[in-house]
C-alpha cells in the first residue's frame, strides 16, 4: 500500500517495496539524474523512482547499446549465450524456445543453429523487421510477455530465455509469472542479469548510464534473485555470478587507464574559433596515440586475462553478471 511519503522529494523514504511489497523503511543509495534509488532490505533487491519502463521508443533510440543490426554474429553478452546452451547435451531438434527481449536476433540465431525452433519477443519492431529480413526468423512477435501470453493461450515451450531482461522491466513478477505458464511444469527458464554484489564495475563514467534509469529499473543479488523466483513458482537449478569474460576485461582496464589527455587536447581543438575544418597536425597526432595506446590495452587484456581469470576463482570474486536456471514446478 502506497504511503503518504511515497512521492520523489529528498529526505522521504520510498514506497513500499514493488517487488515484495515490503513497508520498511529504505535505505536511498546514491540517486541517478532525477531519480532515486533504494535498498529494500526485506527482499535484497535495490529499485528505483519512479519505477517505471521508459517504453519501446527507448530501445529504439539506444542504438550505441542495443545496435539496430542483425548480422547472427556473437554479441558483448555471447558469454551467456554460450552457458545455456552447452548445458544441452544430444539432440533438441523438436524442442521450442522463447527468447523474450530477443533485440537484434544474436542468440536466436545461435539457438536455432544449435537444433531449437525458436520463437522472439521483443518491444522493438525495427529490429523484429531485421529479425526476419536478414536471418530469416520468421516467428517473432512484438510486446511484452504478458502480451505474448494473452495471444498465445494454451501454447508451451520447453525453453524460455531471458537474458538481461528482468532490470528493464516495471512488472518482473508478472513476466516471470507468464514465463512460468508458457513453460508449464518441468520447463527451464534461463535467466541472466547484472549482479550487484559484482567485485569490479565495468559500469562508470561513460557507461553509468548503462545501469541506472530509465534502462535499468532494479539491481539483483544471487539471493534476491533465488527468493523471486520461487516466489513466481519455480524451482531453482543453478544460480551463480559468471567471470568476466574477456571483452568486458579489456573495457574495465580501458575505464583504469583513462587520464582524459585526448579528450581535452581534442575538445580543446574544436572549442578553439581557430580550429580549421581538417585535424591540425596536433589532433591527428592525438588520435594516433590514442589508436596506439587503444592497441596496447587490448594487447595487455589479452596476456593478463588467464592471470585474471586464475584470480577470480582463487580470490573469490563476484562477476558482473548473475547467471541462472530455473525449472518451472
Ligand atoms: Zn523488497
Amino acid at each position: 500500500m502506497a504511503r503518504s511519503c511515497a512521492t520523489t522529494e529528498r529526505g522521504c523514504v520510498a514506497n513500499d517495496c514493488p517487488l515484495c511489497a515490503g513497508a520498511r523503511e529504505k535505505k536511498e543509495l546514491a540517486p541517478w539524474r532525477t531519480w532515486r534509488w533504494w535498498d529494500c532490505a526485506e527482499c535484497g533487491i535495490a529499485f528505483c523512482t519512479p519505477f517505471k519502463n521508459p517504453g519501446a521508443g527507448f530501445y529504439q533510440d539506444y542504438a550505441d547499446l542495443y545496435p539496430v543490426e542483425a548480422t547472427g554474429a556473437p554479441d558483448a553478452m555471447s558469454f551467456e549465450y554460450r552457458e545455456c546452451l552447452r548445458s544441452f547435451s544430444g539432440s533438441v531438434d523438436g524442442k521450442k524456445l522463447l527468447d523474450v527481449g530477443c533485440g537484434s536476433g544474436g542468440f536466436l540465431n545461435w539457438a536455432r543453429k544449435r537444433g531449437f525452433t525458436v520463437t522472439g519477443l521483443d518491444f522493438d519492431a525495427a529490429r523484429l523487421d531485421l529479425v526476419k529480413s536478414k536471418l530469416r526468423i520468421f516467428d517473432v512477435h512484438q510486446g511484452s510477455l504478458l502480451d505474448f501470453l494473452a495471444s498465445h493461450v494454451g501454447q508451451n515451450y520447453d525453453v524460455v530465455t531471458m537474458f538481461q531482461v528482468l532490470e528493464h522491466l516495471d512488472q518482473p513478477g508478472a513476466w516471470l509469472e507468464s514465463a512460468k505458464i508458457l513453460l508449464g511444469p518441468g520447463g527451464r527458464l534461463f535467466l541472466g542479469t547484472p549482479n550487484r554484489d559484482r567485485t569490479f564495475d565495468p559500469f562508470v563514467d561513460g557507461m553509468a548510464q548503462v545501469d541506472n534509469p530509465p534502462n535499468h529499473l532494479t539491481r539483483w543479488r544471487e539471493s534476491s534473485l533465488k527468493a523471486f523466483l520461487e516466489k513466481c513458482g519455480f524451482k531453482i537449478v543453478e544460480i551463480r555470478s559468471l567471470p568476466v569474460p574477456l571483452p568486458l576485461y579489456a573495457l574495465m582496464l580501458r575505464n583504469k587507464l583513462r587520464f582524459g589527455l585526448a579528450a581535452q587536447t581534442l575538445s580543446a581543438a574544436q572549442a578553439s574559433s581557430e580550429a580549421p575544418k581538417t585535424p591540425s597536425g596536433k589532433t591527428g597526432a592525438v588520435r594516433t596515440l590514442v589508436k596506439i595506446k587503444e592497441f596496447l590495452i587490448n594487447a595487455l587484456a589479452w596476456i593478463s586475462y588467464p592471470l585474471f581469470r586464475a584470480a577470480f576463482k582463487i580470490l573469490g570474486w563476484e562477476g558482473v553478471v548473475l547467471y541462472c536456471v530455473a525449472e518451472a514446478k
